[in-house]
């Protein structure tokens, strides 16, 4: 059998019996397969699951979703990360509503156009929502690819993913772009997994030449780029009563438009005054994909709340439960969950 289809009928042929036909955006509006594929961008399936149900059931429709406040989509995806998704989501709901009357386009060109969907994710959508031709480049799909060819090019250069968008082109097959596409994604996910894939239960593993080899534990080859910058916060959980004291983060980066603690040097230091002291929390790690944040937190009690003056246009008490319905990064979440 000829390589280019010899790879996508196995790929099919596996799909149909062995791959993940129960999730929870299959099957559904190409509405659901958008939502789910920029949820999975940086996040695996298992933490999606919860957190599509949630926005789903908050944002039922682009319409519902294109006139809600930034804040409610914020809120919805709090604990995530990766916040710049859920604002180019909203961003991209309101073009969508006014410019294709809410039905999300079967275009490439007009698809990458949104914001927040880049090449992968307008294949992704292509093949998945409309069943149509669209190359997926995710990792799972570039590590398949990547020990099939038995290539040690290194997966995170932009000249590998270059050629593999060109080999991925070659592969695809005449129909059943929807099962091929979830198959290929299935397999890098459940069978060749960066570490000990299972090559005697995968499908093309006669052709694979990493198997033949018996390079799984080298390939794919990833050079290490620069270390992570690391950043140090300083933050103040004021507490008084059941309430603590959020700031809304006006800063450009990250976490922009989110609710965190305040920093230490955002209050004048006669304030301190007011504060009882309660001690240091245990400093916490948080990675990001370019940056690793060190947080310390210091905890504080104020008898009297309204002593302290703040500006309400950028601050306020909440409680635990208020809390929730708010966007807060993950590390505030913790925060409260733990010392509230
Ligand atoms: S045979 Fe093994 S290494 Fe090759 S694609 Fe399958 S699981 Fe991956």
């Amino acid at each position: 059998m000829h390589k280019m289809s010899y790879f996508s009928k196995k790929i099919i042929s596996w799909q149909k019996i062995n791959g993940r036909n129960n999730l929870p955006w299959q099957a559904k509006s190409p509405y659901h397969v958008w939502i789910s594929e920029i949820m999975l961008q940086q996040t695996q399936v298992k933490t999606v699951i919860p957190y599509f149900h949630k926005f789903i059931k908050s944002f039922p429709s682009i319409k519902s979703l294109a006139k809600s406040d930034l804040d409610k989509v914020l809120a919805n995806w709090s604990g995530l990360g990766y916040y710049t998704r859920a604002k180019n989501i909203h961003r991209a709901s309101k073009i969508i509503h006014q410019k294709f009357n809410g039905i999300i386009p079967n275009d490439y060109e007009q698809l990458i156009e949104l914001p927040g969907i880049g090449e992968s994710t307008a294949g992704a959508l292509l093949s998945l929502a409309f069943d149509e031709p669209g190359i997926i480049l995710d990792g799972n799909v570039k590590r398949v690819l990547l020990r099939f060819l038995g290539d040690k090019s290194p997966i995170n250069h932009s000249r590998t993913q270059k050629e593999l968008k060109k080999f991925a082109e070659d592969l695809l097959p005449k129909n059943n772009f929807r099962t091929y596409s979830q198959g290929i994604m299935d397999l890098g996910s459940m069978i060749c997994t960066p570490i000990n894939p299972s090559c005697e239960n995968c499908p093309i593993q006669n052709q694979c030449r990493t198997s033949q080899l018996n390079l799984q534990n080298i390939i794919p080859v990833r050079v290490s780029k620069n270390q992570k910058k690391e950043k140090n916060i300083n933050w103040l959980l004021i507490a008084s009563r059941d309430k603590v004291l959020l700031k809304r983060n006006a800063k450009k980066g990250i976490w922009q438009n989110l609710w965190l603690f305040p920093e230490a040097n955002s209050l004048n230091y006669d304030k301190f005054n007011l504060l009882e002291e309660k001690g240091s929390l245990p400093l916490i790690i948080h990675n990001l994909s370019h940056r690793k944040l060190s947080i310390s937190t210091k905890k504080y009690f104020l008898k009297n709340k309204d002593r302290l003056p703040i500006d309400r246009r950028r601050f306020v008490w909440v409680n635990k439960k208020e809390s929730v319905k708010m966007g807060i990064p993950k590390p505030v979440k913790t925060i409260l969950e733990n010392h509230l």
